[in-house]
C-alpha cells in the first residue's frame, strides 16, 4: 500500500476531471472516495443538484481520519478551503490544474457534461490556487488520465512544506508512519534554526534542499526534538551546524548508536554520520535564532527521556516532537506514561494555535485531547491486566482498542502496556526497558512480522 498524506480533497474547476482522478486515485491508495453525491447521500441529504455543505464534507473526511479517504470538491476560493481545514485537521489539497483551454478542450470531449463558458471563465475568475501556507500540492492535468494519476499518487507521497508564519515552515513527511517524522524550520534570511533531521541521509538531503528552496540559508542551528534516528540521524548532513538538546538526549544518541539498524536492518540509510547534541539544557533554554524567540522546553520523560519541546510563542505554534503524533497511536514505551499525561497538559497550557506534530500533518491542539484519552485507556487496560496476571501481550490481545481504531501503528498498545507496568510496578519513569522485548510483541501482534520502516 502506498505512503501518502491520509486525507485529501482534490479540487478544480469544472471539467478538471477531479471525479475520474479521485476515485482512481482512492483506488489506488486503497482508501474510501466520495464525490458530492455519495456524501449527500450517506449524510441522508435529499438528492438535489448543489453541492453539499462543507460540514458534511467535514464529517465525512473526519469519519475516515484513520483509514484515509479522498473527496473531490470544486474548493476554487481559498476561504472555502480554510473552512474545511479548520474542521479536519491534516487535510490536504490536491490542486487539478490546466489552463483555460485545455479545461476548454477537455469539455468540448465530454459529451455528458454541458458547462457553459460563461460559468467556467467564471470559475477560472473565482480560482485562487494553493498558497504556501496550506496543505496541498498542484497536478498538471495535461497527458492521460493514468499519467495524471500517477502524479497525484507522487504529490501524496511527497514531503511537503507548509508555511506556519512569516519565517517559520513545517516540512511534512507523508505518510507519519514508522520512521518518517517531520521537521520544521525557522528562517529571517540570514540565520536558521532547523528542529530535527529525517531518519536516511537522502531524506536529510531532501529537507536541506526544501529549506535551500525556501529562501533560508543552511541552518546554524539545529534542535532534536529527541534521541530517535528518525529525527537524528540526518544531523550529520547540516554539519557544522551546533547541534542541541536536551541533556538526556545527548547522552541517548551516544548509548544508542544505529539504534535504528537493528529494528529496520534493510533499510538504505546511506551515509549517516551520528552526531549527538553538542549544546545541551536541562528544563528550558530560551534562543532567538531565525528571527524569532525559540523555547525549547523539557516537560520530564514522555516519549523518551531527552524530549524537548519547541515553542515559539510570539506565533503560537508548536514543535511537540512525538509528544503528539497526528493520526498515530502515542508511544511512550522510552519515555513515561504519568510523564507524558504531565507533558500533554504542560503542552495544553501553552495556548498553541498550530502544533506540529513529530509525525503526521501540520493539527491543532485537538491531538493532545486524543493522546490522553488513549493513554489514559492504557493506563486503565494496565491496572487490569496487571491485576489479572496477564502479561502485556495477553492484556493487548485481550484488549478492543475500539475508540482508537482510527489511529495508526495500534500495535504500539502493547509497548505502551509493558511502560505501564513498570510505572504499576513502582519503577522511576523512564526506568529503562528492553527495547528488544516490546519490539518483539509489537511484532507478535502485528502477524508475527516487524512492522515495515515507512523511511
Ligand atoms: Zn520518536
Amino acid at each position: 500500500m502506498p505512503v501518502t498524506v491520509p486525507l485529501i480533497v482534490v479540487m478544480g474547476v469544472s471539467g478538471c476531471g477531479k471525479t475520474t482522478v479521485g476515485r482512481e486515485l482512492a483506488e489506488r491508495l486503497n482508501v474510501p472516495y466520495a464525490d458530492g453525491e455519495d456524501i449527500r447521500r450517506e449524510a441522508g441529504l435529499a438528492d438535489a443538484f448543489d453541492e453539499p455543505s462543507d460540514e458534511a464534507v467535514a464529517d465525512w473526511l473526519r469519519r475516515r481520519a484513520a483509514s484515509g479517504g479522498v473527496v473531490s470538491r470544486a474548493a476554487l476560493r481559498r476561504r472555502d478551503r480554510d473552512r474545511l481545514a479548520a474542521a479536519v485537521p491534516g487535510l490536504y489539497f490536491l490542486h487539478l490544474d490546466g489552463s483555460r483551454r485545455l479545461v476548454g478542450e477537455r469539455l468540448a470531449e465530454r459529451k455528458e457534461l454541458f458547462v457553459p463558458h460563461d460559468v467556467l471563465d467564471a470559475q477560472f475568475a473565482a480560482l485562487e490556487p494553493l498558497a504556501a501556507d496550506e496543505q496541498g500540492a498542484a497536478v498538471a492535468i495535461d497527458g492521460t488520465p493514468a499519467q495524471i494519476v500517477d502524479r497525484a499518487v507522487d504529490a501524496a507521497r511527497t514531503p511537503y512544506c507548509v508555511q506556519l508564519a512569516t519565517g517559520v515552515h513545517a516540512y511534512i513527511q507523508p505518510d507519519g508512519g514508522w520512521c518518517l517524522s517531520n521537521a520544521g524550520f525557522v528562517s529571517d534570511g540570514t540565520t536558521t534554526l532547523l528542529v530535527d533531521t529525517a531518519a536516511t541521509e537522502r531524506r536529510a538531503r531532501l529537507l536541506r534542499e526544501a529549506v535551500l528552496a525556501s529562501g533560508a540559508p543552511d541552518p546554524a542551528l539545529v534542535v532534536n526534538t529527541h534521541h530517535h534516528g528518525d529525527h537524528t540521524y540526518g544531523n550529520g548532513v547540516f554539519a557544522p551546524a551546533t547541534v542541541v538538546g536536551h541533556a538526556a538526549c545527548r547522552q541517548q544518541v551516544l548509548a544508542a548508536g544505529r539504534h535504528l539498524e537493528l529494528v529496520w536492518p534493510e533499510v538504505e540509510y546511506g551515509d549517516v554520520r551520528l552526531r549527538a547534541p553538542d549544546m545541551t539544557y536541562t528544563e528550558s533554554m530560551t534562543l532567538t535564532a531565525g528571527g524569532a524567540e525559540v523555547r525549547l522546553l523539557h516537560p520530564g520523560p514522555a516519549h523518551t527521556v531527552g524530549d524537548t519541546v519547541v515553542w515559539l510563542p510570539e506565533q503560537r505554534i508548536v514543535f511537540a516532537g512525538d509528544i503528539a503524533l497526528c493520526g498515530g497511536t502515542p508511544f511512550v514505551a522510552f519515555g513515561s506514561l504519568g510523564g507524558s499525561l504531565r507533558a500533554l497538559e504542560r503542552l495544553r497550557s501553552l495556548g498553541a494555535e498550530t502544533v506540529v506534530p513529530g509525525h503526521g500533518p501540520v493539527t491543532d491542539p485537538g491531538v493532545f485531547d486524543t493522546a490522553e484519552r488513549y493513554l489514559r485507556y492504557v493506563g486503565e487496560l494496565a491496572a487490569e491486566g496487571r491485576a489479572a496476571g496477564r502479561t502485556p501481550l495477553e492484556t493487548a490481545r485481550a484488549a478492543d482498542p475500539e475508540a482508537f481504531a482510527g489511529l495508526r501503528e495500534p500495535e504500539r498498545l502493547v509497548a505502551n502496556l509493558h511502560r505501564a507496568y513498570s510505572e504499576l510496578a513502582g519503577e522511576p519513569e523512564g526506568h529503562p526497558l528492553d527495547p528488544a522485548e516490546y519490539f518483539a510483541d509489537m511484532a507478535a501482534v502485528n502477524g508475527g512480522e516487524m512492522m515495515p520502516c515507512h523511511a
